[in-house]
């Protein structure tokens, strides 16, 4: 295989390693399970990436999904650098996070009232803490692979960059703070029936409604009425984290698409457009409850800051084109659709889940409904595909159980590109 040259990318990551643990600053970026030296790029346009050896790349992971419009897309730039101009940060409330809350609103009326704050994790930590504060019960259901964050209740069985790590996910986090988080099964009806029937001390349940965290592993619908229904009757509170799949799935995230409302829900990454933006939202009554009004505290000093906030809005704007989700699928369709038939007409061992713009191709397993299903998952052949198609100057998720994100700013030509490495890689298959 030709490799490429990566000689400054692999300077800068060394030296790196001397200051920074593992020379990353989130540990998925180090390429660790692939074997590989890391990425380091210092620029991006459109569909691309371009590390600081010149090399480009068709990237498919776009910030971890959060670059649904591409890299650096005019109207987001736009927006981020008149605001920057006007001041970058105040501490002080601004008109940006009202208009913010609106458009939000407006597709996802289940969040009546949203804070903003910083990251996915600080938005799922406060949801927790709110839904807490509100049931007076200590309890948290989650589900294996499911990946909420890192905040201390949430790091058990999480997927992600976690999933290579065994026990409570993480060293440091005491036995008696994760004692409160259960995690079950996902799309197993007998699990969460036997579990929420044995247990009147449980807050909330948190769930990924679409899986993007062990690949993508969708909810089952009839499943996630069932956890509606259950979750109601029994006073639990249901907390979607749509951190990835809010504006990925369609306007009105997954909630949207199943039709379910939930208690509370968790946004971040694309509510951004690439800044360092999330929000909770939910029930007018349970929002309530937060500090300054009740006594669930939270805060943030760069909470809704006014150049994320902007570049949010501009992105979100965006997304309300007519037909925009439907021509993100287009591309996805024609992308996926000839790969997906040949996995399918020659009975290979690989099974290709996706919904809208997002994707995984699992390699060494048949069917994948939950974490319990990946048992079996070949990481040499992923390590050996990722590989493959990155020295072509693609860039898919770098871990089996990540999702690959479809961005509008791919072209039919970044694709049918794409499509051809993967039916090549497939074609070798058994050779
Ligand atoms: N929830 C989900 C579903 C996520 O995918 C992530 C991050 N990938 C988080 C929460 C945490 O978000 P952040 O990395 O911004 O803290």
């Amino acid at each position: 295989m030709h490799t490429l040259e990566r000689l400054r990318s692999l300077a800068i990551y060394e030296e790196s390693c001397g200051c920074i643990p593992g020379g990353v600053n989130s540990p998925v970026r180090a390429f660790t399970s692939l074997g590989m030296k890391p990425l380091v790029v210092h620029r991006g346009e459109g569909s691309y990436i371009e590390d600081v050896d010149g090399n480009r790349y068709i990237d498919y992971c776009g910030s971890w999904g959060a670059l649904i419009l591409g890299h650096a897309h005019p109207a987001v730039v736009k927006a981020a650098t008149d605001q920057l101009a006007q001041g970058s940060s105040f501490g002080i409330s601004t008109p940006y996070e009202l208009e913010c809350a609106l458009e939000i609103k407006k597709h996802f009326p289940s969040m009546e009232k949203m804070r903003f704050v910083s990251s996915g994790t600080e938005a799922v930590m406060s949801a927790i803490r709110l839904a807490r504060g509100f049931t007076g019960k200590p309890g948290i259901v989650k589900f294996n692979g499911h990946y909420h964050g890192h905040s201390d209740s949430l790091l058990v069985q999480a997927g992600s960059g976690v999933s290579y790590l065994s026990g409570s996910s993480s060293q440091g986090v005491p036995a008696s703070f994760a004692q409160h988080t259960a995690s079950l099964p996902f799309n197993s009806k007998e699990a969460l029936l036997d579990f929420l029937n044995a247990h009147d001390d449980i807050a909330a349940v948190i769930l990924e409604p679409i899986a993007g965290n062990m690949g993508l592993v969708p909810g089952e619908l009839s499943y996630m009425h069932l956890l509606r229904e259950e979750t109601k009757k029994r006073g639990i509170l249901l907390i979607f984290d749509e951190v990835i799949t809010g504006f990925r799935v369609g306007l009105t995230g997954a909630q949207g698409l199943y039709g379910i409302s939930p208690d509370l829900t968790t946004l971040g990454k694309i509510i951004g457009g690439g800044f360092p933006a999330a929000a909770f939202g939910g029930k007018e009554e349970i929002m309530n409850l937060l500090a300054p009004l009740g006594p669930v505290y939270q805060a943030g000093t760069l909470s809704g800051n006014p150049v994320a906030m902007c570049a949010g809005l501009a992105c979100l704007k965006e997304l309300s084109a007519p037909f925009f989700y439907e021509k993100l699928e287009e591309k996805a369709d024609f992308l996926l659709r000839p790969i997906e038939e040949k996995i399918l007409k020659e009975n290979l061992p690989i099974t290709l889940n996706r919904l809208g713009s997002l994707f995984t191709l699992f390699f060494g397993v048949r069917k994948v409904h939950s974490r319990e299903d990946l048992k079996e998952l070949d990481h040499a052949r992923f390590n050996h595909f990722f590989r493959t198609l990155f020295e072509t100057g693609i860039y898919l998720a770098p871990s089996p159980y990540e999702a690959s994100f479809i961005s509008y700013a791919h072209t039919e030509e970044d694709l049918a590109k794409t499509q051809n490495a993967i039916l090549s890689y497939l074609e070798a298959f058994n050779e």
